[in-house]
């Protein structure tokens, strides 16, 4: 049977708006967002992430926007940025009007600390004058007292009715280009928060786990998150909030929704065999340089490191190429055939060469210019080499079983 390529719910029907010229919501790919960390007025340092975040799957990236100095920074920002740039604005809602006349293509606004209707109001008219979306953030550690009060903490209804009379105050001048994002710290109540909100509205929802923390703890509560939320077909824009270089939160949120089959695979699925008595070199090294090699190259292979080539070519017959270790070589395969034999110092280069040579020209290109009868000769004659000295039971399981037995039915 074929396994499925994505997840089965059918995205959830949304409007659509656009960041710059980034769709969010419809049925536009579901996309990456990441915020940098430097200062806004640093110019060349933002730019700088900016395009490292670019370069590792962000499709869009917010810049805090907390002075003036950081609204004249995106000034200079946004016309060089490879991707549209949001300003993030705290308290001030002047920083947003700057931010505007930054030319920045959305705004977050957290509705638990700007509250002055009056001053929400200004804000939604100027964006809708520009064509800006605004996103609604609301936040449950910093969540409006009366609402806090009102509900007894921050509870998932007190946030939907949070972002209900953020977007009522829009609506009173006319403004719906907009997305809302109800983030927690707390994974259940962010699920139980989205899930509310998505059956109240049919704006596009930007979904993350705030606060996630650092990794891998942070990565694993996130991607619980979210995953949980966009299996259900819920969340048209995510960001990892880790406690990391962003440019983790990007990588991370691509790998997502590549997992997923909600993007199309960009860069390398690596896998690799979890080692175990057969392995032949240290897999998790070599699986660690391969990575390192493959970096955020757009190589849109699932490549296989296996350690021994006893198993390996059949356990990872599935990945586009890969490799697997025998007797101090590397035994190459492309759709489980044998295609090449590399010494073992030479492992890594050459999957990354033959990897490039199948985006380039094709897996079907790749096995004609193999000699698969030498490969498949090389890799059976090291496979009966190491059956021969480490014998059918690498692993000691029969012995084990057999201890398990005499243990279980000693007397
Ligand atoms: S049998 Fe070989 S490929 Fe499978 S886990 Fe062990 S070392 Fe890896």
């Amino acid at each position: 049977m074929q396994a499925p390529d994505k997840v089965a719910a059918p995205r959830r029907k949304t409007r659509q708006i656009h960041v710059g010229s980034v769709p969010v919501g419809g049925d536009a790919p579901i996309t990456v967002q990441s915020m940098t960390i430097t200062k806004t007025a640093d110019v060349e340092g933002t730019l700088q992430q900016v395009y490292a975040l670019a370069a590792a799957g962000a499709d869009i990236v917010r810049c805090t926007c907390n002075e003036q100095e950081a609204a004249e920074g995106l000034a200079q920002i946004v016309p060089r940025s490879p991707v549209p740039i949001i300003a993030d604005i705290h308290h001030q809602y002047r920083m947003a009007l700057a931010a505007l006349e930054a030319g920045v293509h959305g705004l977050r606004l957290n509705p638990g600390n700007i509250r002055n209707p009056e001053h929400i109001k200004t804000v939604a008219r100027e964006c809708k004058d520009r064509g800006v979306p605004i996103r609604i953030g609301v936040n449950a550690g910093s969540l409006d007292q009366r609402l806090y009060d009102k509900y007894g903490g921050a509870t998932a209804e007190a946030m939907l009715e949070s972002a209900q009379i953020e977007l009522a105050y829009f609506e009173e001048v006319g403004f719906d280009d907009v997305k809302i994002s109800v983030k927690a710290s707390n994974v259940p109540l962010m699920i139980q928060a989205y899930r509310l909100l998505a059956d109240h509205t049919d704006h596009p929802l930007h979904v993350g786990v705030t606060e996630a923390g650092p990794p891998p703890t942070g990565l694993i509560k996130a991607t619980a998150g979210m995953a949980t939320l966009l299996a259900e077909g819920i969340g048209d824009t995510i960001r990892y909030s880790l406690t990391a270089d962003p440019v983790e939160e990007a990588r991370a949120g691509r790998q997502l929704l590549e997992a997923m089959g909600l993007r199309e695979r960009k860069s390398v699925d690596l896998i690799a065999c979890p080692s175990c008595g057969r392995a032949e070199i240290d897999v998790i090294d070599v699986a660690q340089r391969a990575q390192a090699a493959f970096g955020e190259r757009e190589i849109p292979l699932q490549v296989a490191v296996m350690g021994c080539v006893v198993n390996g070519p059949g356990e990872a017959r599935d990945a586009d190429i890969g490799i697997a270790a025998g007797r101090k070589k590397g035994h190459l395969f492309v759709k489980g055939q044998n295609v090449a034999v590399v010494p073992e110092s030479e492992m890594v280069e050459a999957l990354v060469e033959w990897a490039e040579f199948i985006v380039e020209h094709g897996v079907d290109a790749a096995l004609s210019k193999a000699d698969l009868t030498a490969a498949k000769a090389a890799a059976d004659a090291d496979r009966a080499a190491l059956l021969a000295e480490q014998g059918d039971d690498a692993n000691a399981s029969a012995t084990r079983v057999e201890l398990i037995r005499k243990t279980v039915g000693a007397p």
